[in-house]
């Protein structure tokens, strides 16, 4: 699909698979071609050219009638979805909702304004040695930004997701690359797009989506000179082959790439021996949700030795049984899952603790929950075992007391979140312990689970390498805007000129630091 029209494509079709079934889908989809990418470009540089110009107003009418469209897609895209990614329909609405919800949130940023960070440093004619020129600041637009759809999130954090959402929002035109494991889901979610751009009278180009097969076509997209900016939601592998694409153009450009995190939980002492039954029960859920494939999946538990870790895994261990297995978004992350938990166990000091082996009939592609102990001393000794396994799998790391419990979260390296199970009245003893993880997560939380992560203006979804390649920003909430604007000033401008934001007397009405004091 590009700008408002299907492309006539020379490749061979490819079809979806069931997941659950390894049985073909209805519907072919074709890889793009090098003209695809130069003519997605082409338009996108046209559309920008208008769309950046657009008033914040019709910006958010845009991002609202996306909105509209995908819900009013129905169950039509639910089934398909569900059929494609293997997820139940329940998460697939609630997936949904938080698309939606994620794309109705910038229409309420932009529609506000204040989010261009408006500064105005007026003239001061008079001052010695030299007067001071007028200058005046904002955030703009940078251009076309490519995304790369996520497989595990086929609605939240693929075509109409939280990357295309805040990049619209932004006034950059956007191509996604669709993720090859849910392409009819793809297809729908850019018709509701391509809808909403010819109802609100959007300039063509503004958004496009291509399919990949392979790597060919996303790695055109990231070298193409007119792309601007890149996302990417996936595997370590994948986001720094992308990361490595884009700092050896002529030009580089940014590539915010959300990768590999193991999410580490401490499970403080006076917590296990108040509430090991109840941590134990919450984690057996939180790691086996959605087959444990979330990017905040806490794959490593940590723990001192003593009784109520004893009991945690007791528990931990009961409740791992019971689940059934789940089905995994394609057979190549079901059998990553397989190999990667298999050569975790084979290595001599890994004790395997559960692996249900419960299975749901008649279905392919599935993921048996697994959960191993290994001492701290020997984790620390084999960097194999700080590998993200993506699935639902979790490594309890055994401590010998709180130095080492420390050493183990320097050793880890950046995570997009870390969670603390603590009672209040042991958490001044662990303050250092709690000052190594502010220093190597994005988000840390108490007493929760780190699955589930809330679309507001205060998440930060992101982390330090490798969680992400940029820990600065975030891929969750209404800062994940700023990926995709640069600050520009205008010294002396012609006031009438100058963008609505800055103009004298605030015609947008948004909240603006002039000569150093915020007003409205
Ligand atoms: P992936 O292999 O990293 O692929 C993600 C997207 O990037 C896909 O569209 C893929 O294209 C494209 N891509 C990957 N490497 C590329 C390269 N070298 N050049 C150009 N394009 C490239 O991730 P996945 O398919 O979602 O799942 C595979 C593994 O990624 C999982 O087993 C898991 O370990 C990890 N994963 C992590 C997260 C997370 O949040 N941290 C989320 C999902 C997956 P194609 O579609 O054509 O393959």
């Amino acid at each position: 699909m590009i700008g408002n029209e299907y492309a006539v494509a020379n490749t061979t079709a490819f079809k979806a698979i069931n997941p659950l079934t390894s049985a073909q889908l209805d519907g072919d989809f074709f890889p793009a071609q090098q003209k695809d990418v130069d003519e997605a470009l082409k338009q996108a540089v046209s559309a920008f050219a208008v769309y950046k110009n657009i008033d914040k107003d019709r910006k958010a009418a845009f991002l609202r009638a996306i909105a509209q469209e995908i819900l009013d897609l129905g169950d039509t895209l639910i089934e398909r979805a569900c059929a494609e990614s293997g997820l139940p329909a329940g998460r697939i609405q609630g997936e949904r909702g938080r698309t939606v919800g994620q794309l109705n949130m910038f229409a309420d940023l932009v529609a506000e304004g204040s989010w261009v960070e408006a500064i105005i440093d007026n003239e001061l004619p008079d001052r010695q040695p030299a007067p001071r020129p007028d200058i005046r600041r904002m955030l703009v637009a940078m251009g076309p930004v490519v995304v790369f759809g996520a497989s595990n999130f086929p609605l939240a954090f693929s075509v109409a997701g939280g990357d295309t959402a805040s990049a619209l929002a932004s006034g950059c035109p956007v191509i996604v690359k669709a993720h090859a494991a849910h392409p009819g889901t793809s297809a729908l979610v850019a018709s509701a797009i391509q809808k909403a751009v010819i109802a609100t009278g959007m300039p063509e180009g503004v958004f496009s989506m291509l399919f990949d097969n392979g790597y060919e076509i996303g790695a055109q997209l990231v070298k193409h000179p007119k792309t601007k900016a890149v996302t990417f939601t996936g595997s370590f592998k994948g986001g720094m082959a992308l990361t490595q694409l884009a700092a050896e153009r002529e030009v580089p450009i940014p590539v915010f790439a959300e990768m590999g995190s193991i999410n580490p939980v401490l499970l403080l002492p006076a917590a296990l021996e108040t509430r090991a039954e109840k941590i134990a029960e919450q984690y057996a859920g939180s790691i086996t949700m959605g087959a444990g494939q979330f990017c905040t999946n806490p794959g490593l538990l940590l723990a001192i030795s003593s009784s109520g870790l004893s009991r945690f895994k007791n528990t931990l261990t009961e409740k791992i049984a019971e689940i059934s297995s789940a089905t995994m978004l394609t057979s190549g992350i079901c059998q990553n899952y397989e190999t990667l938990t298999a050569e975790m166990l084979q290595e001599s000091e890994v004790t395997l603790l559960v692996k249900s082996d419960k299975s749901q009939a008649d279905a392919t592609n599935q993921a048996h929950a697994t959960i191993a102990e290994v001492s701290a001393k020997d984790f620390l000794a084999n960097p194999k075992l700080k590998e993200e396994v993506f699935g639902p799998w979790s490594l309890l790391v055994v401590a010998e007391n709180a130095e080492e419990l420390e050493a183990v979260l320097e050793y880890v390296g950046g995570q997009l979140t870390l969670s603390v199970m603590a009672e209040d009245e042991e958490l001044s003893a662990y303050q250092s312990l709690f000052e190594k993880a502010e220093d190597i997560t994005g988000r840390i939380l108490l007493n929760g689970v780190p699955t589930g992560v809330e679309v507001c203006a205060a998440m930060q979804h992101g982390g330090p390498f490798p969680a992400t390649n940029d820990s600065r920003f975030t891929s969750v909430g209404t800062t994940a805007i700023r990926r995709f604007v640069r600050p520009l000033s205008w010294q002396n401008w012609n006031r009438k000129l100058l963008p609505a934001a800055l103009q004298d007397g605030n015609p947008l009405g948004i909240w603006r630091m002039v000569d150093n004091v915020m007003t409205k």
